[in-house]
């Protein structure tokens, strides 16, 4: 069978296997199948030396049934129109996997911000906002950060909002810096749930964390926090990569000193005799890989090759739905992303709510209230899992499409 590699219709193709489970009327699946709304903007840009750049950007809104849609924004070169929709769709199963009272969005816009000054990233964070702002608010659609995106770019983009309305809008968007209604622990917060999903994960297959070992593709925001959360455990983090390349030491890597290479430039500055191919990461003799960067990392072309026991999605859409059956039938875990990585949406969720009481948590109080709500949607995912005969990735949508349709049905839509 030919392996295609759109996002959208991997996504499309997650929901009809789980939807064969659930015995859904035609109708319900064709709703889920689609974005209720995709936005695509157009916009120029003043760049520092005083020619206008025009970008181009996206805000899919794929289900707001459970509530106001939700999810980042990416700036990445490679961002396209079926990609966003695909990263709505997941977002919408996150929230309903982990039980948020959220629906599902994202955007993104087409630039590689690494190629322009602050100011110019300023500019088209601001520009992009306003673009999309008509569908944006509070109550209606609230971004987050995702790849290449950051608190200062939340920040900028909540300042921009907020001087559209007239007034100080908090919760227009979350991953904000602290100063401006960000919520303590949001930075860590996809790497921590990551975590947490993985420390039940080793408690099942009866393993220690302490000296595990671990592959991390990708090292932005999650792949860098994983590498620390999971090394503070005492488990060895093995390999590293990042779009540059990939270091690796059987004896564990010093992640301290990777992460301080990756700010002033680049993680092969660790050795040269550190180096190998990125592709080769993927298929190290590990315990636990966490695939933090990109979709369709693990194909066919792979997926056969794979010796992790444990596959920990911190990014979204990593897995192609052809090699999930070939990981299956391995036996290896593939806890999938719209679980894995739920602890983002959660804090984020955490952040909307403090910004609305106008009071905040303290770290320890994110923190917990996060394991509660990771443990136990790991475990209700495992036991539909085992109940189906089925993976986790399965489990984990069928449970949250039950969610989406039950409020589909409550409010007379179906
Ligand atoms: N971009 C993150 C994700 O893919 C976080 C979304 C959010 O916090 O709304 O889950």
């Amino acid at each position: 069978m030919a392996q295609q590699s759109n996002p959208f219709l991997t996504a499309q193709q997650q929901i009809e296997t789980a939807a064969q489970f659930l015995g859904l009327e035609q109708h319900v699946i064709e709703i889920l199948k689609r974005p209720m709304r995709v936005l695509k903007v157009t916009f120029p840009v003043k760049m520092d030396d005083g020619s206008i750049r025009v970008f181009d950007g996206f805000r899919s809104q794929h289900n707001d049934a459970m509530g106001p849609t939700k999810g980042g924004i990416r700036f990445h070169p490679d961002v396209n129109e079926d990609e966003v929709k695909a990263l709505s769709m997941w977002m919408t199963f996150k929230s309903g996997v982990v039980g948020l009272p959220l629906g599902g969005g994202k955007g993104g816009v087409i630039v590689d911000p690494r190629t322009l000054s602050k100011n110019e990233l300023e500019q088209v964070s601001r520009r992009f906002f306003e673009a999309i702002a008509q569908i944006i608010g509070p109550d209606k659609d609230i971004p987050a950060p995702d790849v290449y995106t950051n608190p200062q770019i939340m920040g900028w983009m909540m300042d921009t909002y907020s001087r559209l309305k007239g007034s100080y809008s908090p919760g227009v968007i979350t991953g904000k810096p602290l100063s401006i209604g960000g919520s303590k622990g949001r930075g860590e917060a996809t790497a921590q749930g990551v975590v947490f999903t993985v420390i039940e994960a080793m408690k099942q297959l009866s393993k220690p964390l302490k000296n595990a070992t671990i592959a991390i593709q990708g090292f932005g925001n999650a792949g860098r926090n994983v590498a620390k959360l999971l090394s503070e455990l005492g488990s060895k983090v093995v390999a590293i990569s990042d779009s540059k390349g990939a270091v690796y030491d059987q004896n564990g890597l010093e992640v301290d000193r990777i992460m301080k290479l990756k700010d002033v430039g680049n993680i092969l500055d660790y050795g040269s005799e550190y180096q190998i191919d990125s592709h080769e990461l993927l298929e190290l003799d590990v315990d636990i890989l966490v695939p933090a960067a990109l979709e369709n990392v693990i194909t066919l072309d792979n997926a056969d090759r794979i010796q992790a026991k444990i596959i920990a999605e911190a990014a979204n859409g990593p897995t192609l739905p052809e090699a999930d059956k070939v990981l299956f039938e391995k036996g290896i875990l593939v806890i999938p992303d719209i679980l894995a990585n739920a602890g983002g949406v959660t804090v984020s969720y955490f952040e909307g709510v403090q910004n609305a009481m106008n009071y905040y948590w303290s770290e320890e109080e994110v923190k917990s209230k996060l394991e509660t709500i990771m443990v136990d949607a790991y475990h209700q995912v495992s036991e539909i899992a085992k109940k189906y005969q089925t993976d986790l990735r399965t489990a984990a949508y069928i449970k949250s499409i039950k969610r989406v349709e039950e409020a589909m049905v409550a409010r007379g839509w179906v």
